[in-house]
């Protein structure tokens, strides 16, 4: 496991990459919370000079916390013959991309000017959320860019190649 020993970036990254490449495995709850851990580290090196070291915390508590949360703000569960069932159909609403990025730009800029507890948790919610859509945007199945129930479909991935 990746996190037994101490994260070093390059270990990180090397990962990712290899994710990246395999475009499938992209989605899977692992990698998700990886990158959340990854954009948590990257974020608060970036603000360091911007906040405070109890609003770097935040921001990186939000980041690891926001990291699955397309997924599990669809409520979804698995049934018992395994088949996976949620309350919002998979991969629409909560994976809109320009929702994310629109958030994401809305709570940066309140926690770069109000700086207060709920912003900046909210901005490394949304800010690793948007990560996470947009890891899922490489698979086959795709997200919704620009209305939420159209997904783009990744052609790259396709059977045909
Ligand atoms: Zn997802």
């Amino acid at each position: 496991m990746i996190f037994v020993y101490p994260p070093s970036i390059s270990t990180c990254y090397g990962f990712v990459c290899r994710n990246v490449d395999k475009g499938y495995k992209l989605s899977s709850k692992g990698a998700h919370f990886a990158v959340g851990v990854l954009v948590a580290a990257a974020s608060v090196y970036v603000a360091r000079d911007v906040f405070s070291p109890w609003q770097l915390l935040l921001l990186a508590c939000g980041c690891v916390w926001g990291s699955s949360s397309p997924d599990w703000m669809e409520i979804s569960g698995w049934a018992w013959w395994g088949t996976r069932y949620s309350l919002i159909p998979h991969r629409t609403i909560t994976h809109w991309m320009m929702a994310w990025i629109a958030a994401t730009i809305w709570t940066m800029w309140h926690a770069v000017s109000d700086g207060t507890f709920v912003w900046c948790i909210a901005a490394g919610f949304t800010l690793s959320g948007l990560t996470h859509v947009l890891m899922d945007a490489r698979t086959p199945m795709g997200v919704p860019v620009f209305h939420p129930y159209k997904r783009r479909k990744q052609v790259r991935h396709s059977k045909k190649r």
